[in-house]
């Protein structure tokens, strides 16, 4: 369960989250739609703890992300937006190297990131340096990254952002197989996106909620002011 009340994020002159309040609950996945600027990444990283709200609070179950930031985090899954730096190092080392940052060592290390890697289709490139990958696969070490940990939320900033229809098809695809048993949020710019994974859509324009409903609801309300 993820209960966000009253979130707000100012800059200098600038409200880019403003009064925001909502819940997610297992079994949802949840498509965050705006525009470009809306305050969808602010929102992504006030919810994950890497940024501090003005005002407002979010919760992961039950663990306030402000105060109980750690154990908040060991329930939440980050992809974040854009394409990381990887260097050059081979998709073994850099999931190794994650889980230990999360605390996994020898054995159980190495089976965390041989489950992870097993759930995003990797196992064939495992021993291959990241930057000789497609962006398809890079985003799957994305989302290996972020579900090492086994945590009961994933949060996709733009998660097929830059990949071409094929690519995309398939990361929607495991995103699917993950939500089975995560709450996934997905921030996003594009309806289709939404519509194609999500079971609940959340718009935000100017950092305020202007709709909330189901994908179907609002594809049939986007055709109503197209077509008027
Ligand atoms: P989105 O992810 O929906 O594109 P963002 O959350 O990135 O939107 O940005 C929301 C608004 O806040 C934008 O107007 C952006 O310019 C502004 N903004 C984001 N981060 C900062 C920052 N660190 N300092 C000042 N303004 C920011
Ligand atoms: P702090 O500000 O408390 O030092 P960190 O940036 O070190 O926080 O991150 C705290 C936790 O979040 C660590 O367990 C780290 O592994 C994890 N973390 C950091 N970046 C990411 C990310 N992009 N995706 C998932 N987890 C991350």
């Amino acid at each position: 369960m993820i209960e966000i009340t009253n979130l707000t994020k100012r800059f200098a002159h600038h409200t880019a989250v403003d009064n925001l309040s909502f819940s997610v609950a297992p079994g949802e996945v949840l498509g965050f739609l705006g525009p470009n600027g809306a305050g969808k990444s602010t929102t992504m990283k006030m919810l994950t703890g890497f940024l501090a709200p003005t005002s407002g609070s979010a919760s992961v179950f039950g663990f306030d992300i402000q105060k109980q930031t750690l154990k908040a985090q060991r329930e939440i899954g980050y992809l974040p937006e854009g394409a990381p730096c990887y260097g050059d190092m081979t998709v073994r080392g850099f999931l190794e190297f994650i889980a230990e940052i999360r605390g996994f060592r020898g054995a159980e290390k190495k089976a965390r990131v041989a489950q992870a890697a097993g759930q995003v289709e990797l196992e064939k490139v495992l021993g291959q340096s990241i930057e000789t990958l497609s962006k398809g696969f890079k985003r799957r070490v994305g989302l290996a990254q972020a579900i090492l940990h086994d945590p009961r939320v994933l949060i996709l900033d733009e998660p097929t952002d830059g990949l071409d229809p094929n690519q995309k098809h398939q990361v929607r695809q495991l995103i699917q197989s993950l939500a089975r048993d995560k709450i996934v949020i997905i921030s996003t710019h594009i309806l289709e996106e939404v519509t194609a994974v999500c079971t609940r859509a959340l718009v935000i324009a100017a950092g305020k909620r202007v709709a909330d409903g189901t994908p179907f609801e609002l594809e049939s309300r986007s055709r109503y002011h197209q077509a008027v």
